[in-house]
């Protein structure tokens, strides 16, 4: 398979790249730059997304393209900065657009990111890929255009990959989120009721590959675990993996005090199911979240 993934240089692209790699797959980075002293490995092909629109031809005959490009939201959320979060992922869509319009040969599949910040803000709902989508917020609001972007690529599977809060030791969110409790001062952030819908970056991976190889995926799906869970349990999952308390809770005004607007990472969220992966036979490598403690945090 020739698969092209704008932003494979991030964090969950990365992942996608090594697993296509490992399985002989072809590999094309679209990205905004050339990184300097990259060794050539085979199978793997870089453009940027200057020369693929001055020569989209470079990808006729891949099978697929998958778009993750988007300015980080780790980063407090200046006006400027909330426009570029924005414009960074209508764009990267549109280009998508584009390039599948030039494309003669197109792929049948184009996979967009996206968030499950799509079901807006909720503290008691649960939502499916049936479920309505709702702007309470920023990054509900993000999510909104960016869908509506990418639902301008003409391609006959257009999967929106509505991606939660994913997990690995090293990168992504976790490390910040176990470090009060290395410090032995952890505990629930705000109220500890908000949702986190969860996915560890394995099974992020596995279920990108897993819509890479079935046509019958079509839409938008849920890129989440199926255990959400609050702010205060995950907390407690944290603690317990480690063998340190879960007992120091930092008031909602405190995060909102030290992080602006961003702090909602942190103290909103919603409850997202994966019903549509799970229909389709995908199984988690960590379906709870215990399971994904244990590995996250080196199976002490
Ligand atoms: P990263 O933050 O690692 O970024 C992905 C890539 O986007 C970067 O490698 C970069 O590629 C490109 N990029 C960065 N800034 C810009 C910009 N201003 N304009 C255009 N491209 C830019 O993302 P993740 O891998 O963590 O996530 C992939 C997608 O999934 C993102 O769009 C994200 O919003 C979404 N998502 C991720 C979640 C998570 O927990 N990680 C949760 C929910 C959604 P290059 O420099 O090569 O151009």
């Amino acid at each position: 398979m020739r698969v092209a993934i704008a932003g494979g240089t991030g964090f969950i692209g990365s992942a996608l790249k090594e697993a296509l790699l490992n399985r002989n797959d072809e590999v094309w980075i679209i990205s905004r730059s050339h990184s300097q002293n990259e060794p050539k490995r085979p199978g793997l092909n870089r453009l940027t997304w200057d020369e693929l629109e001055a020569a989209p031809s470079l990808l006729e005959g891949v099978n697929a393209i998958v778009n993750l490009s988007g300015e980080s939201i780790n980063q407090r959320w200046s006006t400027a900065a909330k426009q570029r979060v924005m414009d960074s992922r209508t764009t990267a869509a549109a280009r998508v657009s584009k390039l599948m319009q030039s494309l003669k040969h197109k792929p049948p599949l184009v996979l967009n990111a996206s968030g499950i910040s799509a079901y807006g803000i909720s503290a008691d709902g649960s939502f499916d890929e049936t479920s309505a989508t709702n702007v309470t917020d920023f990054l509900s609001e993000v999510v909104q255009k960016w869908e509506l972007a990418a639902d301008s690529i003409p391609a006959e599977r257009l999967v929106k990959l509505r991606v939660g809060v994913v997990l690995d030791k090293k990168e992504g969110a976790f490390p910040l989120m176990a470090m009060p409790y290395r410090l032995f001062g952890g505990g629930k952030i705000g109220s500890g009721k908000q949702w986190l819908s969860w996915i560890h970056l394995t099974d992020m991976t596995r279920m990108l590959l897993f819509i890479l190889d079935n046509n019958d995926i079509n839409g938008p799906i849920n890129g989440c675990s199926p255990d959400p869970v609050t702010n205060d349990a995950f907390g407690r999952a944290i603690g317990k993996a480690m063998g340190r308390p879960h007992w120091f809770p930092v008031p909602a005004f405190v995060m909102r005090t030290l992080f602006g607007e961003m702090s909602t990472l942190l103290l909103d969220g919603q409850r997202a199911l994966p019903r549509k992966a799970v229909e389709h036979g995908f199984t988690f490598r960590y379906p709870t979240v215990d399971s994904a403690m244990n590995e996250l945090v080196g199976g002490r």
